[in-house]
């Protein structure tokens, strides 16, 4: 192995990763989005002053979030590269028992990122409450931080314990099977997600008989889809955000609507929000995440690999031992955020095709506007963000693309 064959390799996850986004993406078709009538509604129906709030909210939300993020990389590239006295006694200590060190290594270095992310955590969560989207008060944060410890640790521990002996035992094949894993975890939990994990943090109630279920129901008949379960979240426990989503695959399907939606949203909005979750549901957008997945992933454990190896090279680290488990935890931190910018193009395609959906269903352009509007005002969202902050992190289209879409609709209605 030799730099040729890692620069390869993350040109080719690269490339796989490109032409799965073009595979994937669903086709548009109408309406074609009309940006002029969409810098129209923006200047009607945003005052300068909620213009500038927002983007006031949203440049701060930025800086903490790329600060997060540098200190997150700086913490993983310290502990993958330095080998001070300390350390070297530490690893020489973990390899003592490699399997059980491999464990506690991944726990602790799952710990330790959480530690140095708290201050930018207290920070978003001052900033949101500064703006008045936040109503949650510091001890139930930081419960949920120690919560959000306790579900990375132990997947963590177990993800170090299962690489370590993978690494020992299949050498140059490592990658096959650990993509399989990679796979089998991406699967799983999608699947698992919301029926273990995201009922610790919210209350998840299936939506009572009403206006809103039966509007629910009455949409998805007429879409002709099976939409599992409905349940509403009680989000408005946290902040005041405005959302709904679709998730689980088999049996754990579902449609959650915040319960802010369902008691802010005008009816026409309520329908285009809940024609857009139709529109995922329709098109089977979970599946099509989950095949993104898995085809880069392959590719992906191999660049792990490749670049894992080196660092362990170039530190004169012992091959088979403990250092392999930071070196790993920066590869693969790496890979995924480098995978996430296609895998995000992806989404924004998708997204885009689900509120194309919901105009079609609903036959109501001027709802989806009027949600995009409220959304925008309610999040406090960046109408028009940073094309670069956009590329590399926007999953949705923004809100002047999404309003200059069901603004095309409207020439056609
Ligand atoms: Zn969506």
């Amino acid at each position: 192995m030799n730099g040729y064959a890692l620069a390869g390799t993350a040109l080719g996850a690269l490339a796989v990763a490109a032409l799965a986004v073009l595979l994937l993406s669903p086709d548009q078709g109408p309406p074609v989005p009309d940006p002029v009538a969409a810098a129209r509604v923006i200047a009607d129906r945003f005052t300068p002053a909620e213009l500038n709030r927002a983007d006031d909210y949203r440049s701060w939300a930025r800086l903490i979030g790329v600060a997060s993020l540098l200190v997150q990389f700086g913490t993983l590239g310290f502990l993958a590269f330095w080998r001070g006295a300390p350390m070297r006694r530490l690893l020489a200590r973990l390899d003592r028992r490699p399997l059980l060190g491999a464990m506690a290594a991944g726990a602790g270095i799952s710990i330790l990122l959480a530690l140095t992310g708290l201050p930018f955590d207290l920070a978003a969560w001052q900033l949101g409450r500064d703006y008045g989207l936040i109503s949650q008060d510091l001890a139930p944060r930081l419960l949920d931080w120690l919560l959000g410890i306790l579900i990375t640790m132990i997947p963590a521990a177990i993800g170090a314990l299962l690489a370590m002996a993978l690494w020992r035992q299949l050498k140059g094949k490592f990658w096959l099977l650990a993509s399989v894993l990679v796979a089998v975890w991406a699967v799983v939990t999608t699947w698992l997600w919301p029926v273990v994990v995201s009922p610790l943090f919210n209350d998840f109630d299936p939506l009572p008989d009403g206006p809103a279920r039966q509007e629910v129901l009455r949409l998805a008949d007429r879409a002709g889809v099976e939409v599992g379960q409905v349940y509403e979240v009680d989000a408005s426990r946290r902040s005041s955000t405005v959302n709904a989503y679709v998730n689980g695959i088999g049996s754990s399907k579902r449609v959650v609507i915040y319960d802010n939606a369902i008691r802010d949203l005008t009816p026409s909005e309520f329908k285009a929000l809940v024609g857009h979750e139709l529109g995922h549901v329709k098109a089977n957008d979970l599946k099509r995440g989950i095949t993104f997945a898995l085809l880069v992933i392959p590719l992906g454990v191999l660049f792990v690999q490749f670049a894992s190896g080196a660092i362990l090279r170039r530190n004169e680290d012992d091959p088979r031992g403990p250092a392999l488990i930071p070196v790993l935890a920066l590869t693969m931190t790496l890979a995924v955020f480098v995978l996430q910018v296609p895998g995000n193009a992806l989404s924004r395609q998708v997204e885009a095709k689900a509120d194309r959906y919901s105009i079609h269903l609903t036959g109501d352009s001027q709802g989806l506007v009027d949600l995009q509007v409220g959304l925008a005002k309610a999040n406090l969202s960046d109408v028009d963000p940073p094309a670069v902050w956009q590329f590399l992190f926007g999953t949705h289209p923004t809100t002047f693309d999404r309003i200059a879409i069901a603004e095309g609709a409207r020439r056609t209605q």
